[in-house]
């Protein structure tokens, strides 16, 4: 089974080939990030130019290096969201015009249950159930999977998704965007015990997080440092909210796996290439007596491997999309039609 994968939320478009449910024959993935770096941030407008431009180029490409020809796909997966609803369009009409003209099914796949099943592609030993940690650019939130199509989210952040606090932050500090990675390089030469930012909602008994107060508690230490004429050490800042950032995550999740008694952690999204986040979960997964599972790094960030994964294993089921599919740039983890 042949399935093509397509992805196209934000500002990677990319396009994949997997053969039955783990093996990758190609992953192309087009990044506008240089692009959007000189506006501090995603410009949706460019982007979606920017992909329809990208696509056929990067089709080609995938078809090449996996040295097949489009009459030799069995099935098309495409990200119908959450994301920027013009960016997600350019990926959604191609994969319609695709499984169209070849005759072949159709998979709407959640762009945030990809990143979940990015894990299976880099361990071909993993198996549900498991507690997983999605912590990417929009979203953070926890999520029991009890099975390949049975999901519940247990919590999730009630404001700023950690990749948004360390974009946010990291723009602050004057890094460039993305800034998680940069913040992520710069911390590794700070003191992560330099400033004490608030841990918020640490010690209440739930699934729930809250980045927006650390957010502003960086912003008045910035402030406070100006006005009185003193200058900051930004690696200290980059360090210690790294830090809280990742107490918090790392608290929260092995909480929901003793609670649920799941004997198994995995980390997914764009924030799942942060090396504190990997280290600490490691450790302490160690202590608990879990496993730990997370994507290769090329896999973490937005890719079409992990919506192919995801679109076979939803193939399965015979949960099939047709003609009438549409974008859906609000769609949420607990949305999916399972
Ligand atoms: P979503 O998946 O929620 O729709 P997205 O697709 O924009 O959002 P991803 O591609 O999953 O997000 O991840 C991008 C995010 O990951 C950015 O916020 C980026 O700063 C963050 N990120 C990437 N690498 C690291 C790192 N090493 N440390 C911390 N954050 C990182
Ligand atoms: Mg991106
Ligand atoms: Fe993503």
């Amino acid at each position: 089974m042949i399935t093509l994968g397509i992805e196209s939320s934000c500002d990677e478009t990319s396009i994949a080939i997997i053969e039955n449910d783990r093996k990758i024959l190609a992953n192309i993935i087009s990044t506008q990030i240089p692009i959007h770096q000189k506006f501090g941030g995603v410009v949706p407008e460019i982007a979606s130019r920017k992909h329809i431009v990208n696509i056929m180029p990067v089709l080609d490409e995938a078809l090449n290096k996996a040295q097949l020809k489009l009459s030799a796909i069995d099935q098309i997966a495409v990200a119908y969201g959450p994301g920027l609803v013009g960016a997600l369009l350019v990926g959604v009409s191609a994969a319609k015009a695709l499984a169209f003209s070849l005759d072949v099914p159709l998979l709407a796949v959640n762009h945030l249950e990809g990143h979940i099943f990015a894990n299976f592609l880099s361990h071909p030993d993993l198996e549900p159930p498991f507690i997983a940690l999605v912590v990417s650019g929009g979203h953070t939130a926890l999520v029991n999977m009890t099975d390949y199509n049975s999901f519940s989210m247990i919590g999730q952040t009630r404001d700023d998704a950690a990749g948004e606090a360390f974009d946010k932050v990291a723009r602050l500090l004057g890094l460039p965007y993305p800034g998680g990675p940069q913040i992520d390089k710069l911390a590794k030469t700070g003191n992560p015990h330099a400033i004490d930012f608030p841990h918020a909602l640490i010690k209440e008994k739930n699934y729930e997080f809250s980045f927006s107060g650390l957010k502003s508690a960086v912003i008045n230490y910035i402030h406070t440092a100006d006005q009185k004429g003193l200058s900051i050490n930004k690696a200290d800042v980059a360090a210690s909210f790294q830090k809280t950032v990742i107490d918090i995550l790392v608290h929260k999740t092995i909480m929901a796996a003793r609670s649920t008694g799941m004997k198994t952690i995995v980390l997914a999204g764009g924030v799942a290439a942060n090396s504190l986040l990997e280290q600490k979960l490691t450790e302490k997964c160690r202590e608990n007596d879990l496993a730990f599972y997370f994507p290769s790094k090329i896999l973490c960030t937005d890719n079409a491997a992990m919506i192919a994964c995801r679109g076979y294993y939803q193939s399965l089921t015979g949960n099939f999309a047709d003609m009438k599919l549409n974008a859906v740039p609000y769609l949420e983890l607990s949305d999916s039609h399972l």
